[in-house]
Parts: structure tokens; sequence; C-alpha cells
């Protein structure tokens, strides 16, 4: 089956007392068994529930893997695969990482003995040369935040496996319709479902999809014995979200190619950075990698002022000022004084996130009224 089949299809099935097309919400914590031993698959919702259990076994056929499971929130996810470490095993991973996966890294685990490399990933030598006999996780996120860097998945599968370790791919920039991570060698695909697979800025939650039976036993054990598990109506959303990804996503690339050529153009823009531009500098391995660009962009101001950054954002009016991604409304956002505050202005200038750095998510209203809002803004 092909992806926008599988997107609408694939976990779900009619309900069978009704015929219900769309899957019900299963709002209940526990089932009735007709003795004790003998129940219809379901026990305890922590552990398992219908409405999520599609949700799980669709995911599963958009990323081309066998096992899904879904968390709280991406934060979650990623939690549960590092409890699949012990203390005294060691991750590597990029060195300009989602801010919430580094703390979470850094201030929850690391206190529990694990031990975390950033490096930078661009550079495959550079994760081969932070490997050693205890290293268990390559962790990777690609298109990377706010730089959109891209990160060679095959070649860090070559080194994650040469290591006998695991690879991991944060694949919530891309999504399953432009990037699937486990055919390109890597072990488990992470998503922050909150983003695109949701697509509507309505719900908080995360995805886990891996082939591999070890790891699948794992990652359901620890779903349910820490049990930071997705409600029921969220499962509901997010599986709606998922039958327009397709659609939303090609219109995504549209929207996102429109927008970069624009500011490419424009007087007062100094960097454009979007995969699908020739001058990016990962954009030959974005075009192996990826089956479009997205609608992520970053872009920097001539002359690097941080009051000429905040009038942009100031003048916006379709674009919303606000954290998050990935939803059908454009959104912009300024990683230096938001998503990278807590960095210090040097590390921070050395990843490229200089003062006068916009982010935007563009979303899929007309392209023409995002354009014209972006040109009134930076006049
Ligand atoms: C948002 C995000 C996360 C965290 O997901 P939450 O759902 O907010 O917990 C992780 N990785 C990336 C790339 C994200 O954008």
């Amino acid at each position: 089956m092909k992806f926008g089949t599988k997107a609408i299809h694939a976990g779900v099935e009619a309900d069978e007392t009704t015929g219900a097309i769309m899957t019900p919400i299963y709002q209940t914590s526990t089932y009735v068994q007709e003795e004790v031993g003998s129940h219809k698959g379901y026990e305890y919702s922590r552990t398992s529930n219908p409405t999520r259990h599609a949700l799980e076994k669709n995911l599963a056929a958009i990323e081309n893997g066998k096992y899904g499971a879904c968390f709280g929130s991406g934060l979650a996810a990623i939690d549960c695969v590092i409890k699949m470490l012990n203390p005294g095993d060691e991750v590597i991973s990029t060195n300009d990482l989602y801010g919430g996966t580094f703390r979470l890294f850094k201030t929850i685990f690391e206190k529990y003995g694990i031990i975390f490399h950033f490096v930078g990933m661009t550079n495959p030598i550079a994760v081969e040369a932070a490997v050693n006999e205890n290293t268990k996780l390559i962790w990777v996120e690609t298109p990377t935040n706010p730089m959109m860097n891209i990160i060679d998945i095959e070649a860090m599968a070559e080194i994650s496996k040469k290591a006998g370790a695991w690879l991991c791919v944060d694949n919530t920039f891309a999504t399953p319709y432009l990037q699937n991570p486990l055919d390109l060698g890597a072990d488990i695909v992470m998503h922050s479902a909150t983003k695109y697979l949701g697509g509507h800025s309505d719900v908080v939650m995360g995805a886990l999809v891996t082939s591999n039976d070890q790891i699948a036993k794992e990652m359901y054990r620890i779903q349910n014995a820490s049990g930071a598990v997705t409600a029921p109506m969220d499962s509901f959303l997010v599986l709606r979200g998922i039958k327009t990804l397709h659609l939303r996503v090609q219109r995504h690339c549209e929207n996102g190619e429109k927008v970069a050529n624009f500011l490419g153009a424009h007087p007062k823009v100094d960097k454009v950075y979007w995969p699908g531009l020739e001058s990016h500098a990962n954009h030959d391995i974005a075009k192996k990698q990826m089956r479009g660009f997205g609608g992520m962009i970053s872009f920097s101001l001539v002359g690097n002022k941080l009051q000429d950054a905040h009038k942009v954002l100031k003048n916006v009016k379709v674009f919303a000022l606000a954290e998050s991604l990935g939803g059908v409304e454009s959104l912009i956002g300024h990683p230096a004084t938001m998503t990278h505050a807590s960095i210090p202005k040097e590390e921070r200038e050395k990843i490229g996130v200089v003062d006068s750095l916009i982010r935007l998510s563009v979303g899929v209203e007309d392209a023409d009224d995002i354009i014209e809002d972006l040109r009134q803004a930076l006049a």
C-alpha cells in the first residue's frame, strides 16, 4: 500500500457493534472479563486501549515498521528509549539537539550514570571518533532545530551497526511522509506527534516505532511500567490528523519552497536555511534521504540586529508568535530569546543561532497571504 492509503486506513477497522467508520474513543479505564483469564485482549487502559492501539498500528504502518507505541508527549517517548539503557552506557547525539531532549539527557539521565556526548553530526568522522565499547545508542535529529542541518541517516546506521549500538532518529521535523529512517537503517524512530502528525495544534503526544522484536518488548514493558501513556481522546485526534498528513505536508512543502525563494531574494534577508535550497550546506544528503523539504525555514537579517528581528515578529499578522510547529497555521519564533535562550550567547552563535535569526513553521494557508505578510513585516 502507498502512503496516502496507509495514512487513512492502516490500523482502522469499522466498529464491530455499530459499523462506525471512525475509531470510537474508548473512554474507559478497564474492561469486563468473562471469567478469570478470559477477556477480549484488553484488561486495563494503561497497558492497552483500543483507540490508542489503532493509532499505534497506524503509526507503525506509516513508518514502515512492525511495532508502534504512543506516549503522553514527545519527551515521554524519548524518556522510554533512554530507560532501555543501563548505568555506564554511553549515548552520542548532535550538538544542536532539540532543547527539551538535551535537558532530559543532561538533567534527568546523567545522574543515573548514563553518559552523553554531543558532537557535530553532519560530520560522520566526529561521530566515529566518539564511539567506544560503551556506546549503546546514537541519537539523531534531522533536520535539526533551528539551523535545519541534515544528518546522513545511512552513514549513522553504518557507524551504529559497527559499534553494536542502536540508532534512534527523531523524525518530528521531516514526518514519515518525507523520510522513513527505518528504511535507511535506523532501529527506532521517534516522533513528537504534537507537531505534524497531530497537525492541528490541539494535542501533546509522542510516539516510537521499531521493527526490532527485542526493542519492541522493552518499549511496551516500559510504556506499561512507567505509565506515560496517551489518553483515548488524544489518540483519536492524532489518528484523525494522520488521515490528512500527506495532503498537509505536500502543501507545507510547496509553501516552504515559495517562502524560501521569496526570502532568498529579499534585500533585508542575510541567510536562508531550508534544506531544499541548492545553497543549503547539506542539500545533497537531504535530496538522498528526503522526498521533499517541508515547511520549516530559518533566516537571518542583514546587519544582524536583535531589534530588527523583534520588529518583524511584532509586525506579522498571518503568522502567530508562538513556540511549537507543524500545525496548519503559520507560526514564527525567535530562537535566541525563545527556544535557545538558556544557551549562552557565545555557544549559541557557534551553532548559527545569531540575534537576528527567525524561525518559521510555514503553515498551509494560501502562499500569497503568507508571503505578503512577511513582505510587509520586513518593510
Ligand atoms: C517538540 C519536539 C520534541 C518534544 O516533543 P513534545 O511533544 O513537546 O514533548 C522533540 N523533538 C523535536 C524535534 C520537537 O520538535
